[in-house]
């Protein structure tokens, strides 16, 4: 199995985004794609299928349902990101594919020890899109209550992600 502890992963998704320069929301995906060498391929897949991810060519490729949300569609980048960054052994020469992340059958997947990856791969995409001292950062300066759905509303806004993705963050860092 392949435990990487929540702060290692905190921790690269920190690292790629200072090697990027990146220091301000919203996050850009593309830029950190580029400094990763990897391509973003926009194509109409059918609604149940998030994004996909292939390392066996010179350069990693990412696929996207250019037909879900926007912000949706960064976060899937940001969940491929961290299998780049991540799973580059686990996941070999196979294109790995990504069904929604709520809905896993969880009999075979985690039997195959697929579930673990995927939970690792939504904890750095959190950790890259709001990155813990960003946030820190923004709750500060703006004096937000967590509990105060519109200035969570705000953030998201700032940050490009969905409010539930925000919501969910800013639980698992604060509360
Ligand atoms: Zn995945």
């Amino acid at each position: 199995m392949t435990y990487i502890p929540p702060n290692k992963i905190e921790g690269k998704a920190t690292a790629l985004l200072d090697k990027v320069g990146i220091k301000a929301p919203a996050i850009s995906v593309d830029r950190i794609a580029k400094a990763l060498d990897a391509t973003i391929e926009y194509s109409k897949l059918e609604n149940a299928l998030s994004g996909l991810v292939f390392l066996g060519s010179d350069r990693p490729i990412i696929g996207i349902n250019s037909r879900h949300h926007k912000n949706r569609q960064r976060f899937s980048i940001a969940h491929e990101i961290g299998h780049i960054v991540l799973h580059a052994a686990q996941i070999g020469k196979d294109v790995h594919v990504d069904r929604g992340f709520t809905v896993m059958r969880r009999d075979t997947r985690s039997a195959q020890g697929i579930d673990v990856l995927e939970i690792q791969a939504n904890r750095f995409a959190a950790a890259l899109l709001m990155p813990r001292a960003f946030l820190e950062q923004s709750l500060q300066d703006d004096g937000i209550d967590i509990d105060d759905e519109e200035a969570v509303a705000d953030l998201a806004k700032t940050y490009a992600v969905s409010r539930s993705a925000m919501q969910i963050r800013l639980a698992s860092l604060f509360t």
